[in-house]
């Protein structure tokens, strides 16, 4: 049993003073408000529960940073960043995948991420390419040394366009036959347990047939399991969509399937009025990754309409290019200020921009992650945050502006502990272990020629 008292904890009422919580095997045993600490308490300032980071790509990781020079053909675009991604990915083997995701992870957990869905295609270890298996099994160890709660998300890649029924070369490392991934799917579900859940997924509509896409959402509509899929992040890929099926991405997918609360849509910048109301009537979350989607140049989503129809939101670091969920957060609200000229433009529920952003995303998170946390109560998982409340971010704030403090100060974060599963994964500020998984991370980009 671990006790922890906290001068104020973020319950799913709101803020309480002086609050015992007890762990047990994983899960909050009991709370107790306006309490006394005691002397076997650990004693914390501010505790609020974990986010969700709903879309990971964690190879990615090692291209953060190398993709920012303009080419001689000054047109950058997503498309060019793709082909620099799929360098990468040809390159990175099972330890080194393991490397790069143990240091990725450790990183989310020291900003305050304490699940993490990876959105897994990159299947074939380019050392063993006929094991489909041993990729996962490197996402799985990192998560596991690292401590974070892990959806695992094995996605489903066969064609590399509308009208290219085969991978071309760069993706071959991700293509597989539907019956080869429904198989891989079931091994790895062999793996759940108190901290890892199987999801599934398609890559995109692009990347996978009608036919396959059916046979995907059957099996996850059976769990019900989480099922992802990336969706009109480009403009490219509407017209694509447009030209081949007639219809826009997310008109398609609606028309052709029935959307619940385990359906997780990633991106989808490019939607219309009518996608945004029928998107929104369903209980579907939509992966939102404002970092990544600034850096490629993706587009905005319309977030405000969404949210006036009670859209649902996760959030994600996608690529890596920031790992910081407050500052996911933060881009949210920014880029529809930037367009609309106004402010606040969030805050449709509460009058606090900050609290009712992340309190959205721990709802979709939650969802996106098919994993039971996101609250703070009884019985629920032992996955919480700690901030430092005596970090100056809080001077002079109040429970009603606390987390609009956090979310828009932009100020080095004032995380000190994250504990996952009743495990503190984060302590003084620094993940337990950080030094190892930043050597290993540094030998693996080095061998791999990440950067190249
Ligand atoms: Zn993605």
């Amino acid at each position: 049993m671990t006790t922890v008292f906290a001068k104020k904890v973020l319950l799913a009422s709101g803020w309480e003073d002086d609050v015992r919580l007890s762990v047990r095997d994983g899960r909050i045993a009991a709370i107790e408000t306006a309490a006394d600490a005691s002397a076997e308490d650990i004693e914390v300032g501010f505790v609020i529960p974990g986010l969700c980071n709903a879309h990971s790509h964690a190879f990615q990781r090692a291209l953060a940073g190398h993709t920012e020079q303009r080419s001689p053909a000054g047109r950058d675009n997503f498309w060019t960043w793709r082909e620099r991604m799929y360098a990468l990915a040809g390159s990175v083997d099972a330890d080194a995948l393991t490397a790069i995701a143990r240091q990725v992870y450790s990183e989310m957990l020291t900003s305050g991420y304490t699940t993490v869905a990876e959105f897994h295609y990159l299947h074939r270890d380019p050392l063993n390419p006929d094991d489909v298996d041993t990729m996962f099994a490197a996402i799985s160890k990192a998560a596991s040394e690292s401590g974070i709660r892990l959806t695992y998300v094995p996605v489903h890649y066969e064609r590399a366009g509308f009208d290219k029924p085969l991978p071309d070369k760069h993706q071959r490392s991700f293509a597989q036959t539907i019956d080869e991934f429904l198989a891989h799917h079931a091994r790895a579900l062999a793996s759940a347990g108190p901290t890892t859940k199987v999801g599934i997924g398609a890559h995109s509509l692009r990347a996978v047939s009608a036919e396959s896409l059916q046979t995907i959402a059957r099996i996850a509509e059976s769990g019900p399991t989480p099922m992802h899929l990336h969706i009109a992040e480009q403009q490219a890929e509407v017209d694509q969509c447009l030209a081949a099926y007639g219809r826009r991405p997310v008109e398609w997918l609606l028309e052709n399937f029935e959307l619940r609360g385990n359906w997780c849509l990633v991106h989808a910048t490019h939607i219309n009025s009518e996608e945004i109301a029928a998107l929104a009537a369903t209980n579907a979350v939509v992966a939102l990754c404002p970092s990544t989607e600034a850096n490629l140049g993706d587009g905005l989503f319309p977030l405000h309409e969404y949210l006036k129809q009670d859209g649902r939101i996760a959030i994600g670091s996608d690529s890596h290019v920031s790992i910081n969920p407050f500052e996911e957060l933060r881009w949210l609200e920014y880029g529809q200020r930037l367009v609309t000229q106004t402010r606040n433009v969030a805050s449709l529920r509460d009058s606090h921009v900050g609290s009712e952003l992340f309190l959205r995303a721990l709802d979709g998170g939650a969802a996106a992650c098919g994993q039971a946390n996101g609250r703070i109560e009884v019985g629920a998982a032992a996955d919480f945050v700690v901030l430092s409340d005596e970090d100056p971010m809080f001077t002079g704030h109040d429970d009603d502006t606390r987390l609009d403090a956090l979310v828009f100060s932009g100020f080095p974060l004032p995380v000190e502990r994250v504990m996952v599963n009743g495990r503190w994964c984060v302590v003084d500020a620094t993940h337990v272990q950080r030094d190892t998984a930043r050597k290993a991370y540094a030998e693996a980009v080095a061998r791999i020629g990440a950067t190249a």
